[in-house]
């Protein structure tokens, strides 16, 4: 066995992608531990995340989503529409202020079922969104047909260590940023496209999974707790989406988790070279956004050195 790659995220599940890709052999390691990944949104929004993140993000992400269509059958191509509410409209010129690749839009055009007391939008057309745990489980499947191996037993290759937040014994100044969530189900209300929610104190977003199944998130704490979710935190996401639309008072919470991003101090991810191990982390609140590009960029490494 070449390659062994520890943590079957979404960092873990792309490296292994990108290196069958290049005709290398690898296996991939599994733990208990419950992946970041299975928590996250899926959006993959380039152009919002500028906000609060580096050209890079932008550039970088907007070959993702071309990378995620080429490697699964479900990704929604819709945009992503931000709304806040009338008495916060100088949120949303800020954010259009530090952002590119949107439009003015009257909410309600593109989302019939958005409250209307809000009457300016932000939609950003070229943005996507997919279901991440369907996301995962495709890219398992095509790494099976193509011979790799999952199992928890010991590894055999040189070691790409993908551990997410369990790579802290390791890597010193990676640290966790929370995020809570909660799946819901609503009959009565549709969503195409992911909706951010701009607010001072209780942003949120939701994002469709189809099937009247819906996720909101996601709270950003800096804490490695991994306990369950706030009342707190519960209030305020819940609050949020009573404002987006109140008929969502009737849904249904399917479930609610809690998620812990690996994060270097600068929010962007690293690839390292340490004790003899690989090691590919740090991708903060883009893992479906940045992992198939750091995964490139890993395979275009080993084949140069
Ligand atoms: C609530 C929430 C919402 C998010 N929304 C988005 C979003 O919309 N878009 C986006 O791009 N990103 C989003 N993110 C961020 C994204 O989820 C993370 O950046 C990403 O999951 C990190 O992936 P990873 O594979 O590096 O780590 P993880 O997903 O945590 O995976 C690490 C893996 O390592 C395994 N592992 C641990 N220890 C061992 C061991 N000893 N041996 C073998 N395996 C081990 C674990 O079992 C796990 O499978 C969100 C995160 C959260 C929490």
């Amino acid at each position: 066995m070449k390659w062994s790659i520890l943590g079957d995220g979404v960092t873990g599940l792309c490296v292994a992608t990108a290196l069958t890709q290049a005709g290398e052999c690898c296996e991939v390691i599994t733990s208990n531990h419950t992946a970041a990944s299975h928590w996250a949104g899926g959006m993959l929004a380039p152009y919002c995340e500028a906000e609060s993140a580096s050209a890079y993000v932008t550039e970088q992400g907007l070959k993702a989503i071309t990378w995620w269509q080429n490697h699964i059958q479900t990704v929604h191509r819709q945009g992503t529409l931000v709304v806040a509410p009338v008495r916060d409209t100088q949120e949303l010129h800020h954010f259009a202020h530090l952002t590119q690749g949107h439009q003015w839009v009257k909410p309600h055009t593109l989302e019939p079922d958005l409250a209307d007391s809000f009457e300016k939008g932000l939609f950003f057309s070229q943005e996507a969104h997919l279901n991440p745990r369907h996301a995962l489980q495709q890219l398992k499947e095509q790494l099976k047909q193509r011979g790799v191996m999952f199992h928890h037993q010991a590894p055999s290759g040189k070691i790409v260590d993908c551990r997410g937040i369990s790579a802290t014994d390791t890597l010193s100044n990676l640290r966790a940023v929370r995020g809570e969530m909660l799946i819901l189900h609503s009959n009565d209300l549709e969503f195409s496209r992911p909706i951010r929610f701009l607010h001072p104190r209780f942003p949120c977003y939701l994002v469709p999974r189809g099937d009247g199944q819906f996720m909101l998130g996601a709270t950003m704490v800096e804490s490695q707790d991994t306990g369950q979710i706030t009342v707190r935190a519960l209030l305020e996401l819940l609050t949020s989406l009573y404002v987006l639309n109140p008929a969502f008072a009737e849904a249904k919470i399917l479930e609610t988790g809690t998620g812990l991003r690996p994060s270097f101090p600068n929010n962007l991810p690293q690839i390292q070279y340490q004790q003899g191990k690989h090691f590919i982390n740090g991708m903060y609140r883009h893992g479906f956004l940045l992992a198939p590009i750091l995964a490139e960029q890993f395979v275009q490494s080993i084949s140069k050195s």
